[in-house]
């Protein structure tokens, strides 16, 4: 394969981290994230495994080094192993570095092997409380010793975990402390999230929204964090919990958003090309890529879509604020 010169955007910022979300669908309703009455994308519009591997090879091609696979719930899309397979040889070829998956852990169970056997090292699980009817509450269908076994699962295969928790106010942040520990002792890394504002979800999230400022204040009564330079290549910012020895990371879009130094582009089921998760403007690869067999067209609308990555999102959530930034739900573009 040949790498042609990397995708840069107008800001100087090179792309180096593609998500693609392979499904709007999902198993779980989580309550800050999705309505209970969904309506999902008519399957005629998804593009297939064999195109998003197309298009996802078009971006290795132009130097994304790092995919990671989202939804939705990208477990719950009907033979996701052949495009983890299939990406896979990319990481054999050396061509990219890492891929990866961001999962609610439902069907971990069945594919922690399968995701092993192919090259995957890391993944992210989402798990907002470890009270089994607190699970239930926030995800509406979720059942937390399935993912508990998926996450044993996992563990089982060789791959690290990150814990992805949400902080809502009023739900879980005093149990922020009893996750630290949990995930502290089992090898594995925590991040937690503030709420953004994507999609109506029938309620008002100032109710629930959490500066992770306030979480860090209450969370140093009881730990000593120390700043650490580690990355992912994702917006979190880590500290190591001296107590623990573990890491813990913060992503801030509201409080400190992070767009300086982003280098991810947000690819759908689709094949719609979002530049920002916090903005509307959006690329259509579909039309390109079926347009030819050849991939001149599709990496000509990669690149102008590139060429119009804004410098950042607004988010804002407070009671003079109170509509989604962005219509569109998170499971339409991944976390
Ligand atoms: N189904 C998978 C999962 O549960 O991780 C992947 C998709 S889910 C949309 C990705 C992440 O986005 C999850 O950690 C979820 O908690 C988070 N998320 C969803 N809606 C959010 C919102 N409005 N603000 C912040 N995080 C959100």
């Amino acid at each position: 394969m040949t790498v042609s010169p990397a995708l840069v955007d107008p800001y100087g910022r090179h792309v180096s981290y593609l998500r693609v979300s392979v499904t709007d669908r999902c198993d779980f309703r989580c309550t800050y994230c999705m309505a209970e009455d969904m309506t999902f994308l008519p399957k005629r519009d998804l593009l297939s495994l064999e195109e998003l591997d197309r298009l996802c090879t078009a971006f290795v091609e132009q130097g994304v080094r790092k995919i990671r696979l989202t939804g939705g719930e990208p477990l719950v899309r009907k033979g996701i192993m052949t495009l983890v397979e299939s990406l896979s040889r990319h990481l054999k070829s050396g061509a990219m570095e890492e891929l990866t998956l961001t999962t609610n852990g439902s069907q971990l169970a069945r594919f922690a092997g399968d995701l092993a056997q192919h090259g995957v090292k890391r993944i992210n699980v989402s798990v907002d409380t470890l009270d089994p009817d607190k699970f239930r509450r926030i995800t509406r269908w979720g059942d937390l010793g399935k993912v508990m076994d998926g996450i044993r699962a996992a563990q089982a295969a060789g791959l690290a975990i990150k814990i992805n928790a949400v902080a809502l106010k009023g739900f879980n942040d005093h149990e922020i402390p009893e996750m630290i520990h949990w995930c502290h002792g089992e090898g594995m890394d925590l991040t937690v999230i503030e709420t953004m504002p994507m999609g109506d979800i029938e309620g008002d999230r100032t109710d629930q929204y959490l500066p992770i400022s306030v979480l860090r204040a209450q969370l140093r009564d009881r730990f000593t964090l120390e700043d650490i330079p580690y990355k992912t290549g994702g917006p979190a910012r880590y500290v190591r919990v001296k107590e623990t020895g573990g890491r813990l990371g913060f992503i801030t879009p509201l409080t400190h958003n992070f767009c300086e130094s982003c280098n991810r582009v947000r690819l759908t089921c689709t094949g719609t090309l979002y530049m920002c998760l916090g903005q509307d403007d959006a690329a259509d690869l579909r039309t390109p890529l079926r347009a030819s067999d050849g991939n001149e067209l599709v990496n000509a609308a990669i690149a102008e879509a590139i060429a119009r990555k804004p410098k950042g999102h607004d988010f804002i959530i407070d009671r003079r604020h109170n509509k989604p930034a962005v219509a569109r739900h998170m499971s339409l573009t991944g976390g």
